[in-house]
């Protein structure tokens, strides 16, 4: 393979996205492929879309192979447990080493929400890297990644950015960590079905849309979530002052009026505290662009 090429996955619990970026970082070539469950089905559905690029890019790909995945990553064994969307439960999975193994190629295995945040870093700063930045994952849960002078930042024990589970509210529910009202509760996809159960639409798309159109019920519901995500973007940015805070996940599919009503809120809690408001931090916000696959992306960079 030409050096300068770079290949990542992301494998999600309903699809494998694979790509093959240039030295500059541009798409040459993009995959994606259902992911089968368990052991043998990540690896199945790796090599299909891994072998998919090779045919598309036309040459051998042999450099390192990044792959981004849910779950608990031990990245020094290169080892996955706990992502149970994808039947991986119970005892350490060496991932890293079945797929090298399968592929013919070394594999650096990363958290995907640590995989998106390189992605991140790479959309936040044209010509180069974000050197502090702070992704938030607003999926099912709600996670952060941390780049931080230049480096990925991913804790003692692995558990870095974990802001998810912050309680804010002591009246709140019981989180499925067991603490009570943690943001995640709040500022999450599983929180948004709960408060906006939609049927067969996005509840954050049908959340948003009749929000827009006046419903005071959905106002309120979207304004609490708002509030939830500004609350998790003022701790991370009172704990590391990031140049740039990224919202990225499912929800972000919503684009721009997400960051909206997040800024919206991020103003609003700053509007009593000159202090705060010094900080600018709506200012700071972006979101992915909903087509651009910001976890492959940071895969590759993985391997450079
Ligand atoms: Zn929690």
């Amino acid at each position: 393979m030409t050096a300068a090429l770079s290949v990542g996955l992301d494998i999600g619990a309903t699809k494998t996205l694979g790509l093959v970026l240039d030295v500059d970082g541009a798409i040459l070539a993009e995959v994606r492929e259902p992911t089968k469950p368990g052991a043998d089905g990540i690896v199945a559905s790796a090599a299909r879309v891994y072998d998919a690029l090779r045919v598309a890019i036309g040459q051998p790909l042999d450099g390192v192979l990044g792959v981004g995945i849910p779950g608990l990553v031990d990245v020094e064994r290169g080892a996955v447990k706990h992502a149970v969307n994808l039947g991986v439960d119970g005892d350490w999975l060496p991932l890293r080493d079945l797929l090298a193994a399968r592929l013919g190629v070394p594999v650096a295995l990363e958290n995907d929400v640590n995989a998106a945040t390189l992605g991140a870093a790479a959309l936040s700063h044209e010509g180069g890297h974000a050197s502090d930045l702070v992704y938030l994952s607003i999926g099912t849960g709600l996670a952060a990644g941390l780049v931080l002078d230049g480096r990925l930042r991913r804790g003692a024990h692995g558990a870095a950015g974990e802001i998810g589970h912050v309680p804010v509210d002591p009246q709140g529910v019981v989180c499925q960590c067991g603490q009570r009202g943690c943001l995640e509760t709040i500022a999450s996809g599983s929180a948004l079905a709960a408060a906006w159960p939609a049927g067969d639409v996005p509840p954050a798309q049908a959340l948003f849309a009749a929000a827009r159109s006046g419903d005071p019920t959905a106002i309120a519901a979207r304004d609490r979530f708002s509030a939830g995500v500004a609350s998790a973007i003022r701790v991370l940015s009172l704990a590391v002052d990031p140049e740039s805070i990224v919202l990225g996940g499912g929800v972000a599919q919503l684009g721009e009026p997400l960051r909206l009503a997040v800024a919206q809120a991020l103003l609003e809690q700053a509007a009593s505290s000159p202090f705060l408001a010094s900080l600018d931090l709506a200012g700071r916000l972006r979101v992915v662009p909903s087509d651009y696959p910001v976890a492959a992306v940071g895969a590759a960079f993985l391997g450079r």
